[in-house]
């Protein structure tokens, strides 16, 4: 059933682990959403290219076109309100004040790195590496509207995967010395909530349990008949989901009753970046 799948990224496994129906559904038979209908569908998907054009606008400034002249380019309410938050964030002042880049010896904007997983290659896109003497900082770019919990980022699988896949695919971004886990720390940046943002940093005992972990489930995966992706037993996880109406679990978004839903649901519309990954390999 999974021959004709060549690869896995972190929102594949989120879902494999949210509802492997869910996984079958959009990795598997590659089933397009159903037309969006309801207005919180609506209104989710206009925040979504809001956000693809903030990551765009974002990129344009890191490889160094003037400040000023993208300013002009956020020309929605929440673009200029996300860009004046990033141009002006005490955690970024690091990357956006030129003067004071001078620590960083390599910064790889919107870049894919891939790995051999079992009879698959795990790949992801970051929005930034940043490489310093010493560290390596692995910033994401969020535009959710609630700010998550640590511990909901901590467990998610982009947090477990970037990490892990930087170990096992960076050297070449570091002299062909492969990153130690220590060097390594990864930050959540929110566009609303610029003083918030969340870091974690990475041991070797972690690295060793994630990629533990993701040879696992790629095994796991690869060795699936086709009645090993059952729908969830959490209903809670339907509320947004765009295939609600294959599985009868209703056919109007839910209301989201806290920050962590409401950010998943997020998610699950914000899906062209990691496809665009997918395709290519
Ligand atoms: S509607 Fe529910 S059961 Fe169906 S794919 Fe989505 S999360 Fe899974």
């Amino acid at each position: 059933m999974t021959e004709q799948l060549h690869s896995l990224s972190q929102s594949s496994l989120q879902d494999y682990n949210d509802c492997p129906r869910r996984f079958e559904l959009r990795y598997l038979q590659r089933l397009s959403y159903p037309a969006i209908e309801t207005e919180p569908a609506l209104e989710n998907e206009k925040h979504q290219q809001e956000g693809e054009y903030f990551h765009r606008l974002v990129q344009q400034h890191l490889i160094g076109i003037p400040a000023e002249q993208i300013a002009k380019l956020a020309n929605t309410e929440n673009l200029q309100r996300w860009w004046e938050n990033y141009i002006t964030a005490k955690d970024l002042s690091g990357l956006t004040h030129r003067a004071l880049r001078e620590d960083l010896t390599g910064l790889y904007v919107e870049t894919t790195l891939s790995a051999p997983l079992g009879k698959f290659r795990l790949v992801a896109k970051y929005d930034l590496i940043a490489i310093g003497k010493d560290q390596v900082t692995i910033y994401d770019w969020k535009t959710y509207r609630k700010r998550p919990k640590n511990e909901w980022l901590h467990i998610r699988w982009q947090t477990r995967v970037y990490r892990a896949l930087l170990v096992q695919a960076g050297a070449h971004l570091n002299g062909n010395k492969p990153f130690i886990p220590e060097q390594i720390e990864m930050i959540y940046w929110f566009a609303d909530f610029p003083a918030e943002p969340a870091r974690f940093i990475y041991k070797a005992d972690q690295y060793k349990r994630d990629w533990d972990a993701l040879t696992k489930l790629a095994d796991e995966i690869a060795s699936a008949s086709r009645f090993a992706f059952p729908k969830t037993d959490e209903v809670s996880k339907c509320s947004y989901c765009p295939y609600r109406s294959y599985c009868n679990r209703g056919i109007r978004a839910g209301d989201a009753a806290d920050a962590e839903l409401e950010t998943e649901a997020e998610e699950l519309f914000d899906i062209n970046f990691e496809q665009i990954g997918e395709i290519a390999f």
